[in-house]
This record gives C-alpha cells, structure tokens and sequence, in this order.
C-alpha cells in the first residue's frame, strides 16, 4: 500500500502532539479537532480499513481497544467518550490507514451525520 500521512507520523518525520505509544499502536491529537479532545489511535502495522483486517490481525485490533480505554484513563476522560472508524467513502474515510477516532469534552447527538 501507499505510504500515508499515518505512516510517516509512526515513523516520527512530521511533527505530532504523541499521547501514547506502545509497541503494536500510537495515539496523538488529530491536526483538525472535532471536539475539545479528539485523538486518532492507529496500529503500527500498516492496515487500510476495517475491511482489510485479517485473522492474524485480530489481537492487533482487540489492543487498539485495550489502549483507548487506558488512554481515556490517562487523559482523565471521565463523562464518556464516542469512538468512531470511518470505513470507506461513503463513510469519509480519507487516510487510508486502520484508525479510530476517540472525541470526548463534549456531549454527541445521535444519530451521527
Ligand atoms: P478519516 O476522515 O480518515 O476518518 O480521518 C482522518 C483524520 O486524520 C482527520 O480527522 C484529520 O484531521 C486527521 N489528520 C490528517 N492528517 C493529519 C496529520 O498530518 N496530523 C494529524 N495529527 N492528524 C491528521
């Protein structure tokens, strides 16, 4: 797959505001906040979409959850949070690495846009 913008802040070669990192995922502020906390979580591993996870991937993606509910913890989100993946176009995924949105310190309506 092409290298994504993803991949070069994995890689540390454009400067990102890093909250969390481990050896399988990476959390840092999204560049165009949508709510006053709002972090991308990515694995390491370069996976699209959700439609690209494999059998092999799956503990991969079990600690992406894992590591949200540590970094809520950490960053003191205490009235909830919404985690969302865009998954294809219709969806408005535009970087085409595996991600989830965590967007707290505010309330959601639903249902979402
Ligand atoms: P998507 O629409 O693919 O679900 O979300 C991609 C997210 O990545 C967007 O919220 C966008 O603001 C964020 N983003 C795109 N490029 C960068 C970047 O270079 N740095 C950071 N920190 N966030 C980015």
């Amino acid at each position: 797959m092409a290298e994504t913008i993803f991949q070069k802040i994995i890689d540390k070669e454009i400067p990102t505001e890093i909250v969390y990192e481990d050896d399988l995922c990476i959390a840092f502020k999204d560049i165009n906040p949508a709510a006053p906390i709002h972090l991308i979580v990515i694995p390491k591993k370069p996976i699209e979409s959700v439609d690209d996870v494999a059998e092999e991937d799956e503990a991969i993606v079990g600690h992406l959850f894992f590591a949200m509910g540590k970094i809520a913890k950490q960053q003191g989100i205490d009235r909830g949070y919404r985690v969302v993946t865009n998954n294809g176009r219709d969806a408005g995924q535009e970087v085409m690495h595996l991600h989830f949105h965590m967007l707290a310190g505010r309330g959601f309506s639903w249902p979402p846009g």
